[in-house]
C-alpha cells in the first residue's frame, strides 16, 4: 500500500478524524495545515497574526504561506517513509507547488457527505471552532466547491483516480469502508 496519502472532502466530511485513525493504523504522520493553522492562532506566532482573521472568514490563507508550512513539515524525518496529508493541497497552485517538489501520490480518498448533512454536522459543531458559525460554514463550503473540488478531476488526470468513500455512518463504519476501498485493488 502506499505510504503518501491525501486526503479531499468538503469541511465537515470527517476528514481530520479520519485521517488522524488512517495515518495511525498506517504508522505515518498525519499532516494536518488546518491543525497547524489553529496551533500557529493559539500561540499568536507571526503566523497565526496573518492567519486568524482569514480562518474565521472561512477563507483560504494565501497559497505561498501554507506551501512554506507543508514544505517545512514534510521535510522532518519522520515523514521520510510517507505521510498523510489532510487540508492540503486546497488548490490547483497548492498541488503543482506539491507536485513541483517531486511528491506524487499513491493514495487520494475523497469523502463525500451530501450538503444537508455536512451543514448539520457543521452547525451541531459550532462553538467548538471558531470558524464553525453559520455564515463561515457557508463560505468554507462554497470555497471547498470553487477551490478544491476540481483537485478530484486534477489527480485523476495524473493516474491517482480518487478512492471515493461515503463518509455517511458512524467512524467505525466509514473507517471500515475507507481501508476496503485502499485494499480493493485498482
Ligand atoms: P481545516 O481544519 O482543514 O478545515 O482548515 C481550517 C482553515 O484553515 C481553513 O478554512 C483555511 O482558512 C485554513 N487552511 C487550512 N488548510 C489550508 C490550505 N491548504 N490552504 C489555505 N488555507 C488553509
Amino acid at each position: 500500500m502506499g505510504r503518501r496519502l491525501l486526503f479531499l472532502g468538503p469541511p465537515g466530511a470527517g476528514k481530520g478524524t479520519q485521517a488522524a485513525m488512517l495515518a495511525g493504523a498506517l504508522g505515518v504522520p498525519h499532516v494536518s495545515t488546518g491543525e497547524i493553522l489553529r496551533r500557529a492562532v493559539a500561540e499568536g506566532t507571526e503566523l497565526g497574526r496573518r492567519a486568524e482573521a482569514i480562518m474565521a472568514a472561512g477563507d483560504l490563507v494565501p497559497d505561498d504561506i501554507v506551501v512554506a508550512i507543508v514544505r517545512e513539515r514534510l521535510a522532518a524525518d519522520d515523514a521520510a517513509c510517507g505521510y498523510l496529508l489532510d487540508g492540503f493541497p486546497r488548490t490547483l497552485n497548492q498541488a503543482e507547488a506539491l507536485d513541483a517538489g517531486g511528491d506524487a501520490f499513491e493514495i487520494v480518498v475523497l469523502l463525500s457527505v451530501p450538503e444537508a448533512e455536512l451543514l448539520s454536522r457543521l452547525a451541531a459543531r459550532a462553538g467548538g471552532r471558531a470558524d464553525d458559525n453559520e455564515e463561515t460554514i457557508r463560505r468554507r463550503l462554497e470555497v471547498y466547491r470553487k477551490e478544491t473540488e476540481p483537485l478530484v478531476t486534477y489527480y485523476a488526470a495524473r493516474g491517482v483516480s480518487p478512492a471515493e468513500v461515503d463518509g455517511v455512518g458512524t467512524i467505525e463504519d466509514v473507517f471500515a469502508r475507507i481501508v476496503l476501498a485502499l485494499v480493493k485493488p485498482a
